[in-house]
């Protein structure tokens, strides 16, 4: 009988190992960049902030970049594309190298890119204009899905030099719609969630990536969590992972100018709202996208010291998260 049994389970796990349907590998997630739009160092700082930086490139930081990754497929996403697209292209193919003629998007020079397609949150620097690179210019890539949402997708198609990236069919739109989700694959889904933030040129989007085993929260920029119908606290106990704004640590950080003109939520008022919960909820959030002024760039330092005391963390660049 218990050999039998054995014989039964044998025969399952050897089926669900090389189905087609239990990939042995699940999805992840991957961070490519954790720095605000202009990255660190930031240009023509001279103060103390990004002096470690200038002499040590071992401390440099990319921009805020999030990758998605299918092994069992090989196909790859990124959301956003920043100035150090480059580079991150690069992080990305040490994390997980495409496979030459099945990551590519549509013939062979998309192959070159290895980007199955690109998600983009918003119109500030740091978060598009990476987009330079698929061009005439660059890599000259063809038909690169570009997920975005109307305001976004409008900015591009009728200012340049975008608007040539759609004129010579390097990207192809897949428009999103607000709180709906897009399958980017037979297991990967993403929902755009529009946040509250400085809306000049496109609408703003968090995203939450949902794999087969596990789901991330991605908001790189917003506001203030109080000027957001969603409560962050619920959206937190919703998801497994919550990459949120950690643009600043606190209030000051920037000596001579006004912050309520740039605001985003201090990392010192998110962990005021999350300490009351529970630490597995807590553990579930790392801190991104931090500006050059953010004393948490300093991984040995006193505030990093502080997020983790309350049971958070700042983001390393090359750091996966399982879908
Ligand atoms: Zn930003
Ligand atoms: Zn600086
Ligand atoms: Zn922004």
């Amino acid at each position: 009988m218990a050999r039998r049994i054995s014989l039964g389970l044998f025969l399952f796990l050897t089926a669900a190992l090389f189905h087609p349907a239990y990939p042995r590998q699940a999805p992840f997630a991957a961070i490519l960049g954790i720095a605000q739009d202009a990255g660190y160092p930031h240009a023509g700082c001279r103060k103390e902030c990004c002096l470690m930086a200038w002499k040590n490139p071992s401390r440099r930081r990319m921009v805020s970049s999030l990758a998605i990754v299918d092994p069992a497929t090989h196909e790859r996403w990124i959301i956003d594309a920043t100035p150090d697209f480059t580079s991150q292209l690069k992080l990305l193919e040490v994390i997980h190298p495409s496979r030459s003629g099945q990551a590519g998007t549509g013939g062979s020079i998309a192959s070159t890119l290895g980007v199955t397609g690109i998600v983009l949150t918003h119109a500030h620097i740091g978060h598009y204009t990476g987009l330079i690179f698929l061009g005439r210019e660059a890599i000259g890539a063809m038909n690169v899905p570009v997920y975005a949402m109307p305001r976004m997708w409008e900015f591009l198609r009728t200012n340049g030099p975008w608007s040539q990236l759609v004129t010579l069919n390097n990207i192809d739109l897949r428009p999103l719609e607000q709180g709906v989700s897009v399958k980017l694959n037979e297991r990967i889904s993403i929902t755009p969630l529009l946040v509250p933030h400085r809306d000049e040129y496109s609408e703003t989007i968090g995203v939450i990536i949902q794999g087969p085993n596990a789901s991330l929260l991605f908001i790189p920029d917003i506001d203030k969590w109080e000027k957001w119908e969603t409560r962050i606290e619920d959206l937190i106990a919703r998801v497994d992972y919550a990459l949120l704004d950690g643009t600043f640590f606190e209030d000051g950080e920037i000596p001579g100018r006004s912050m309520s003109e740039i605001p985003h939520p201090f990392i010192t008022e998110t962990l005021r709202r999350i300490t009351p919960l529970p630490s597995s909820t807590r553990k579930k959030v790392t801190f991104i996208h931090l500006n050059h002024t953010n004393p948490a760039l300093n991984e040995e330092g006193n505030a990093n010291r502080q997020i983790e005391t309350a049971g958070s963390r700042v983001a390393r660049e090359g750091e996966k998260f399982g879908l």
